[in-house]
């Protein structure tokens, strides 16, 4: 049974082609540039690679190229669409109305829609590229819509209140969503399975450090808080996102330079973090190299954001009343020792012993803490398209 997971951006469409039988991947590629110009780079798992650059005006035509490639390039990996048994997408924001992975059909397509004011980025794009999939696809493929929210749903209110006048709450649905719930989703049950426990018999806390940050509290096999809150800004620093900080601290430069709204959400969101105090960059590798030769900005957006991970750490460890395993996953979750090592010196309080041989690993599944350590620590690369494809999966095998 084939699957073709769908992670579609306004301008970029992610895919990936897997055989569910054992969980391979058939192919993956990526439409850049839809509405601009228009490419496709599509690879085959024996390693065919089919690349184009082909007009795209809108999703409907990069569709019509990924079935090009998977149906009839020389990378080919499919004979025709009834191989496919199901289409599962990627949906930033389900907000309070979607609890799982659902079908999808009119009503859906409109919720997912109407929610865009929460996701201007990505669910109106998510929107159009289901329409299109539809159009290329037909309606005999179940589409099913897998959102980064819905993991976080199990959330108490009094994690995910905001302490605002509370008609916030009920009339414009102003509270903690959360993001990344998929990839949380995935790491936590990974880790219930290398501890060879009931995910229910566990307190464990997921780390997703990439260009986008958040760590998770999983209690009972179940979401209990997770530090992005109404959108993926909140939390601790990202590549260009600030986390959170004194909301009067924007009042004041707003008023002081004369500045909307919109000014204020851009700068949040495209200007801080990382890049914001280092200058450098927003990728974490840069910014490394420009601490090393001695650039103290650089340095601070390193020290900066490993303490508030670290803190992030500590208060959910205090809201679970413990931990027994800790997770890393992400682009520097995977690949950066020495956050993680610094995040585990100073949890030794806590009898965390890390071994630092095996914490020399990157982008690999490793336990990094030795066998005397009283939590576990865990490097899980991410598998976000997986679990897609195995929500899909279940959603059509109901
Ligand atoms: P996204 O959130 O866009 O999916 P990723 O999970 O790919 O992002 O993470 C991107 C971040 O991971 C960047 O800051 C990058 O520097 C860091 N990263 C990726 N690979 C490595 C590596 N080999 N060593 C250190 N950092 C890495």
């Amino acid at each position: 049974m084939k699957i073709f997971v769908v992670n579609a951006g306004s301008s970029s469409l992610k895919y990936q082609l897997i055989d569910m039988d054992n969980e391979s991947v058939l192919a993956k590629g990526l439409c850049e540039r839809i509405g601009v110009t228009g490419a496709i780079s599509h690879k085959a798992a024996d390693g065919r690679e089919y690349k184009a650059e082909t007009p795209m005006p809108t999703h409907s035509e990069a569709f019509e190229a990924v079935v090009y490639a998977m149906m009839k390039s020389d990378a080919k990996v499919i004979d025709s669409f009834d191989e496919i048994s199901a289409i599962g997408h990627r949906i930033v924001q389900g907000g309070a109305i979607f609890k799982g992975s659902c079908l999808v059909n009119d009503k859906v397509i409109e919720q997912i829609s109407e929610l865009g004011a929460m996701a201007p980025l990505h669910n109106p794009a998510h929107v159009i590229a289901i329409k299109a999939c539809i159009k290329t696809f037909g309606d005999k493929i179940p589409q099913v819509v897998v959102f980064d929210t819905s993991f976080h749903q199990t959330m108490p209110p009094k994690a995910y209140m905001y302490a605002l006048p509370y008609d916030y709450y009920e009339r414009l649905a102003v509270r903690k969503y959360g993001a990344h719930g998929t990839s949380h989703h995935f790491v936590s049950d990974r880790v219930a399975v290398l501890e060879n426990k009931d995910k229910k018999d566990l307190k464990i806390i997921t780390c997703h450090l990439g260009n986008g940050c958040s760590i998770t509290a999983v209690k009972d096999g179940e979401c209990k808080d997770t530090s992005m809150g109404f959108t993926p800004l909140d939390g601790f620093m990202m590549g260009t996102r600030s986390g959170s900080l004194d909301p009067s601290a924007l009042t004041y430069i707003a008023e002081k330079d004369n500045l909307s709204a919109a000014d204020i959400n851009a700068i949040c969101n495209k200007k801080s973090g990382m890049l914001g105090i280092s200058g450098v960059s927003n990728d974490n590798r840069d910014i490394a190299a420009a601490a090393q030769s001695g650039n103290e900005r650089a340095r601070l957006a390193i020290d900066m954001q490993r303490y508030q991970i670290l803190k992030f750490i500590g208060s959910y460890i205090a809201a679970m009343n413990g931990v027994d395993a800790i997770a890393f996953t992400g682009g520097i979750g995977e690949n950066d020792p020495e956050l993680r090592e610094y995040v585990c010196e100073n949890l030794k309080y806590m009898g965390v012993e890390i071994d630092k041989e095996a914490n020399k690993c990157r982008g690999k599944e490793v336990k990094i803490s030795t066998e005397n350590s009283k939590v576990d620590i865990f490097v899980i690369p991410t598998n976000e398209e997986l679990a897609i494809a195995r929500d899909t999966l279940a959603i059509i095998s109901k």
